[in-house]
């Protein structure tokens, strides 16, 4: 296999060429799969894969988290000794799932994410303040710090450290980009203001875990709050420990790009056939060129959805919009679906709201039917403010949901918990899903 090397036509090829690349590449990871993964083995051998390998991954059943956690060994195709790096993925429900890595996997890691760095403009002279963990048995700490010494950039690896903390590490450091999750970035711009000391040179910030644009790829409230305290360019990456593959927005911020020389995108409805572009579905990922534990069809649980237009800064590869939610936290309440997200979008609107969760509630069939919304404010005036929620939910997501107010205090207790920076912000009756990363 070749090694990974930048040449700006991976970016910036046509879509005819890149999808001659594609199916290459494609081709490549279909025989690899069929040769070394027990799982896949078993469904690649009774096929002919000799045609065009798109057609053939569309006949390809979806592979299931699940299935990932019932015999992780049978995706594993390479020897023991291959393995250079092992993670828990987190997220959904059940136990944690093993994801390993080879040598050569941990040089795409660093690859994909330099890919997705120097599309947003990240320079070798950038100082760039790392506020995710490196350890704990996470990938994306690490894929960060690899993309930006590919990059050439220094790293300040602050990882998962107090508000206080951060601040001074950005008052005697002086980074120029951040990388975080954008709620805890902007608890640590309230934190540090007015002064903002530091901070001046701050030019960058790559959101990680929460979206920060909306329908319409503008930022949203949450991304241009961030925008104005940090006075700086918001921009958002994604990606999933199992598929390893980035989507990043490039400096024109309109999306996140797929990299097409590392991964094929579809987004599909529940019954597993293609949306058409600009409509919500779940994220279905190939990612290509992977060794230890290589995946066809991975359902990532994230919905958003896809555009195929040539992008402002050039580039013509698949974009997706912000994740709009978790495939496992769709509700359906009086028939129609919802996603936590379109709550969380609506709250972050309403200046009156301090923080918030929501609680929701399983029918018989294990379907959510039923959630309440629990709100701190940040006025007195509660009886007012869960009216004027109540009125403003209804109007934006055109649902009725109970509205309780709550003490700021206890609701943030809930909300951040110390072992995860990204606050969790959907509850069950049962327990709490986490988001991945
Ligand atoms: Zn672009």
């Amino acid at each position: 296999m070749n090694e990974f090397i930048y040449s700006e036509k991976s970016d910036f090829a046509s879509a005819e060429e890149l999808a001659v690349m594609q199916e290459q590449l494609l081709k490549r990871h279909l025989l690899y799969c069929r040769d070394n993964s027990p799982f896949y083995r078993d469904i690649l051998n009774d096929m002919d894969i000799s045609g065009n390998s798109f057609d053939i991954l569309e006949q390809l059943p979806l592979t299931d988290k699940s299935q990932l956690n019932a015999s992780p060994e049978r995706f594993v195709a390479v020897a023991d000794r291959e393995i250079r790096d092992i993670v828990f993925s987190s997220g959904t429900i059940g136990a944690p799932l093993p994801v390993p890595y080879t040598a050569r996997d941990l040089k795409r890691l660093a690859y994909n994410e330099y890919r997705s760095f120097l599309a947003c403009g990240m320079t070798a002279d950038d100082r760039v303040l790392l506020t995710c963990t490196l350890d704990r048995c996470f990938i994306a700490g690490l894929a960060y710090f690899e993309g930006v010494r590919a990059i050439g950039a220094a790293a300040i690896r602050n990882g998962l450290n107090s508000l206080e903390s951060h601040a001074e590490v950005i008052r005697r450091l002086k980074p120029t980009v951040i990388v975080g999750v954008p709620s805890f970035l902007k608890r640590l711009a309230g934190f540090m203001a007015p002064s903002m000391q530091g901070a001046d040179g701050i030019r960058m910030l790559i959101c990680i875990g929460e979206p920060v644009r909306d329908r319409e790829l503008k930022l949203n409230s949450l991304g241009q709050t961030l925008a104005e305290q940090w006075q700086a360019k918001v921009y958002s990456t994604y990606a999933s420990s199992e598929t390893i593959t980035s989507f990043c927005d490039c400096s024109i911020g309109n999306g996140g790009h797929l990299l097409p020389d590392l991964g094929v995108a579809e987004i599909l409805d529940e019954n597993g056939k293609t949306v058409p572009e600009g409509e919500p579905g779940e994220l279905v990922m190939t990612p290509l060129q992977m060794e230890a534990m290589p995946l066809l069809r991975f359902r990532t649980g994230d919905i958003t959805f896809m555009t195929r237009k040539t992008c402002a800064c050039g580039r013509s590869s698949f974009r997706i919009g912000p994740i709009l939610g978790r495939r496992q936290q769709m509700m359906k309440i009086n028939g129609t679906t919802l996603y936590p997200q379109s709550v969380f979008t609506a709250l972050e609107n309403i200046p009156e709201v301090a923080d918030y969760y929501i609680l929701a509630h399983r029918n018989e069939h294990g379907l959510f039917t039923d959630a309440e919304v629990h709100v701190a404010f940040a006025s007195e005036y509660r009886e007012t403010c869960v009216a004027l929620v109540r009125k403003r939910l209804a109007a934006h997501i055109r649902i009725k949901l109970p509205v309780l107010a709550e003490d700021i205090s206890s609701l943030r207790t809930k909300v951040f918990s110390k072992e995860n920076r990204k606050p969790q912000r959907f509850f069950t009756v049962s327990g709490r899903y986490d988001d991945g990363i």
